[in-house]
């Protein structure tokens, strides 16, 4: 079976692995939908981001659903020819974070396709994996690539929960990115009235307004795109920073009002943060990284027709297109998601 393989920046690979076999309790999964995060991407075009490098070749991909193939003895509530999300969020479930409620900060976390530990784990970017039950969620009704976007959606729906009681409230997303366009959605879910969103490019800026934002602004086009927020000590009560860029962060403090909540998602390098601004306005910096209760819930606000994704996967490529894919992904100007065919 083939995996696309990164072994180095720019040096992606379609490579032929070993069948796996599903043992007790796990699932065999023909892979169907895989969708190409900003991480992939970090890895494929720079061999990594900040401290975490690749030291070894490993298989990309974490955004992944797929059709169960076979079942290893023990398995009793999946089937064959099932559709499943499979989640790429494997905590211990026994180490003091996971004991606390927090399995997003498992000390022995092994999630799919990620350099931070070594040997760096394995991603799920191949034609079949070996799965544990309870990583694969039934996505009846979804079609793949829909049940392949459960993984951000959770990443927005875990940073909504960060932000609290979104009902009645004025939001700002910056950067938009599948994760800022999954935050419009995920904020006009839970009740936002109004959602800014802000970007450079006007494609993603378009795509933000068919998803439910009330108005977006291009920040290459004008110098003070959000001056009109910034009477009365601003305006926003929330802000999903999910560009990862600090000019976004930056001319956003202005436009947040007084105990305003600032939720970061992007992962963009270290920025250098206007505190003084920041603290005389009382604003929670809040981080939000991964998610793990939040796959289930996102799946099943799909199913549920509360989310529709299906805008955001823009392009899709067979795996023998992989590096066209990769291309395509990083490619703002025409492209929100792009997945592999597998
Ligand atoms: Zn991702
Ligand atoms: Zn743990």
């Amino acid at each position: 079976m083939k995996a696309i393989v990164v072994h180095a920046a720019r040096d992606l690979r379609i490579e032929d692995h070993d069948m796996p076999q599903a043992g007790p309790g796990q699932v065999l999964v023909r892979m169907a939908a895989g969708g190409i995060c900003g991480s992939d991407l970090h890895y494929y075009q720079h061999g990594g981001f900040g401290s975490v490098r690749l030291r070894e070749p490993m298989i990309l991909g974490h955004e992944v659903a797929g059709h169960i193939t076979a079942t290893g003895p023990g398995v009793d509530a999946l089937s064959e020819g099932q559709l499943v999300a499979i989640s790429p969020s494997r905590p211990c479930h026994d180490c003091r974070f996971c004991h606390a409620g927090t399995p997003q900060h498992c000390l022995n976390m092994r999630f799919y396709g990620s350099a931070m530990p070594y040997p760096h784990i394995q991603g799920a970017f191949r034609e079949y994996i070996v799965a544990d039950a309870a990583q694969c969620v039934p996505a009846d009704g979804l079609s793949a690539a829909e049940a392949a976007m459960a993984e951000p959606l959770a990443v927005c729906l875990h940073a909504a929960k960060q932000a609290g009681d979104l009902m009645g409230k004025r939001v700002l997303v910056t950067g938009c990115g599948p994760i800022g366009q999954l935050c419009v959605l995920v904020a006009r879910a839970a009740g936002a009235v109004e959602v800014v969103a802000t970007d450079i490019a006007a494609f993603t800026l378009a795509t933000a307004r068919s998803a439910g934002a009330s108005r977006v602004i291009n920040m290459a086009e004008t110098q003070d795109g959000l001056a009109d927020y910034h009477a009365d000590k601003g305006h926003f009560d929330v802000h999903f920073e999910c560009s990862g860029a600090a000019p976004a962060l930056v001319a956003a403090i202005p436009a947040l009002r007084p105990g305003a909540i600032l939720i970061q998602l992007g992962l963009g390098g270290d920025m250098t943060l206007p505190v003084q601004a920041m603290t005389a306005k009382e604003i929670s910096f809040r981080g939000s990284f991964r998610f793990h209760p939040e796959f289930r819930t996102a799946v099943a606000m799909m199913q549920g027709g509360q989310i529709d994704v299906t805008p955001l996967v823009t392009h899709s490529y067979p795996l023998a297109e992989a590096g066209a894919a990769f291309e395509m992904a990083a490619d703002r100007s025409q492209a929100i998601k792009a997945h592999i065919v597998f």
